[in-house]
This record gives structure tokens, C-alpha cells and sequence, in this order.
């Protein structure tokens, strides 16, 4: 996916939230804004926050901009007119509420509510003139490729997981599907998988790339999701917990394995039971 067509899933994925506040009448609750210039008059909806958090964590290059204003696009023809890649948020698309919200959440950050924002690997650079003065200085190129690179090395696992392998290496250890489940994040049709509805005594279930073991027998519980899901995972001196999470950026917490860093599934917090306060689901 690009990171335009990232940015552009994030800004209907707030559309459609705003939406729903407005569909149930929640408009109101979320938000009263005597003055929409005054920060101190709104209150922030937490969801759009993470979000707006996510974005500039995810993104190696983050644009926040209005499509009408002329300052955005100085910031975004600086970053065009170099050839690079970046995901933009138009504030005007959102509604007028979302857009207020928005813009407080970026004065918290940044301490400046005006627009366009930019950040580069999570840093606010500034706006407008900032990163055309940047781009005239020859520093922006940089700055960018920098950003870039260390977001394809931390999609990669790189030097964040002991076992480090190569993809070329990985495809000549894994069959085909396994590749492009555990190292592609891809997904195995509902109900496929061997041990959905194995509920074994004994033993235990380990990561289908590197061997390691994850989750307990015990810790399997039986579900109709469609995939085999467990509250517990094993953790060690070591490595710690076996199984880590991480944001995928489409909203839900990827779950990976903390020595090679393979693509295991996600968890969710719904399985609330006696034997497990926390609803874990992996
Ligand atoms: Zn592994």
C-alpha cells in the first residue's frame, strides 16, 4: 500500500466515526464548541486522538493539511516537487467538528493549531515555510529517505528480533503459504486452519516460522471465530513475553513472534471470562 492510499483510508476511517457520533446523536457529548478558535473550549474524542497519533507514529512522512490552503500547498508541492512519497490528511473533508478536533489534538503536539503540519519519522517539522526552507536547503531529501528507510526496517523486524533472516532466506525454509501468511501478513480462510478445533491436553503450539514455543495447551479456549485463539502466552528470561503486539495501522493490534518477528494474527480484548479478566483473544 502506498502511503497516499494509507492516508486516504485513514481520513474515511475518521469520516465514518464522525458519521456515527453524528447517527447517534452523540455530537453533542463528544464536543461543544463555544469558539472553534479556542482549544480550551473543546473536548477531544480519545478515539480520534489515538488515531491522529497512529498516523504521525506510522507514517513515515505525515501531512496535515486543508485543501484550500495555500500554506498546505507549499508543503506538499516542497515534498512533490522532490519525488517523494507522503500521506496527507485533508482537515476540510472531515466536518467541521472532526476538523476543530483534529487541530487541538495537533496544537497538543506540536503547539501550534495552524495548518499544515508536517512530520517526518514523527517529528513535527513545522509548516509551510519550514519545509520549503528545508527543501531549498537540500535538507528535506534527506530527512525523507531517512524516515523512510527506518519505517521499511521496522516493518521488517530489522534489529528488532534475535533471528533475523532474509526473505530469500525465509521462502527456501517455508512453503509457499506459510511465507505468505507468516511473513506477508496474510490470513487463512475461516475454519481452515488444522488446529481450529484441536483442543489437545497436553503440549504446546509454536511459531510456524522459527519453532518457538508460544502458547500452553491449556491456554487454547474454544471459539467460533474461525481461527484457533489463546488467552496466555509463554513468556521467558530471555525474551520476555514469546508474542508481541503491534499496531497494523488499519486500527487493530497485529500479534507477532518476539523472536523472529513472524506474523501470527491479532489480538482482541472481547473474551472476558472468569478464568481470563483481561479478554485476551490471540
Ligand atoms: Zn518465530
Amino acid at each position: 500500500m502506498s502511503a497516499a492510499s494509507a492516508a486516504t483510508i485513514a481520513s474515511q476511517v475518521i469520516s465514518k466515526k464522525a458519521r456515527k457520533h453524528r447517527r447517534h446523536g452523540h455530537r453533542n457529548k463528544v464536543t461543544t464548541y463555544a469558539n472553534p478558535g479556542n482549544s480550551a473550549a473543546s473536548t477531544i474524542d480519545p478515539w480520534l486522538r489515538t488515531r491522529i497519533e497512529e498516523m504521525i507514529a506510522l507514517q513515515p512522512v505525515m501531512v496535515f493539511s486543508k485543501s484550500w490552503c495555500p500554506f498546505c500547498a507549499q508543503a506538499k508541492d516542497a515534498l512533490g516537487g522532490l519525488g517523494k512519497q507522503f500521506a496527507k490528511l485533508e482537515l476540510d473533508t472531515l466536518g467541521p467538528q472532526t476538523e476543530a478536533q483534529v487541530q487541538d489534538v495537533l496544537a497538543e503536539i506540536t503547539g501550534a493549531r495552524t495548518v499544515p503540519r508536517v512530520f517526518i519519522g514523527g517529528t513535527c517539522i513545522g509548516g509551510g515555510t519550514d519545509t520549503m526552507l528545508l527543501a531549498e536547503s537540500g535538507q528535506l531529501s534527506d530527512m525523507v529517505d531517512e524516515a523512510q528507510e527506518a519505517y521499511k526496517e521496522k516493518l521488517q523486524g530489522k534489529g528488532e528480533f534475535a533471528m533475523q533472516k532474509s526473505d530469500d532466506e525465509w521462502s527456501k525454509d517455508l512453503d509457499a503459504q506459510r511465507f505468505q501468511i507468516l511473513r506477508r501478513r496474510g490470513t487463512e480462510p475461516p475454519g481452515s486452519h488444522p488446529y481450529d478445533k484441536m483442543m489437545p491436553e497436553k503440549g504446546h503450539f509454536s511459531c510456524g516460522a522459527c519453532g518457538l514455543p508460544l502458547y500452553s495447551a491449556q491456554s487454547k479456549f474454544e471459539s467460533n471465530c474461525g481461527w484457533p485463539v489463546f488467552d496466555k502466552v509463554y513468556a521467558s528470561p530471555d525474551l520476555g513475553q514469546h508474542v508481541g503486539s503491534r499496531p497494523d495501522g488499519s486500527g487493530s493490534l497485529e500479534i507477532v513472534c518476539n523472536r523472529c518477528g513472524s506474523h501470527l494474527g491479532h489480538v482482541f480484548y472481547d473474551a472476558v471470562t472468569e478464568a481470563n479478566p483481561n479478554g485476551e483473544r490471540h
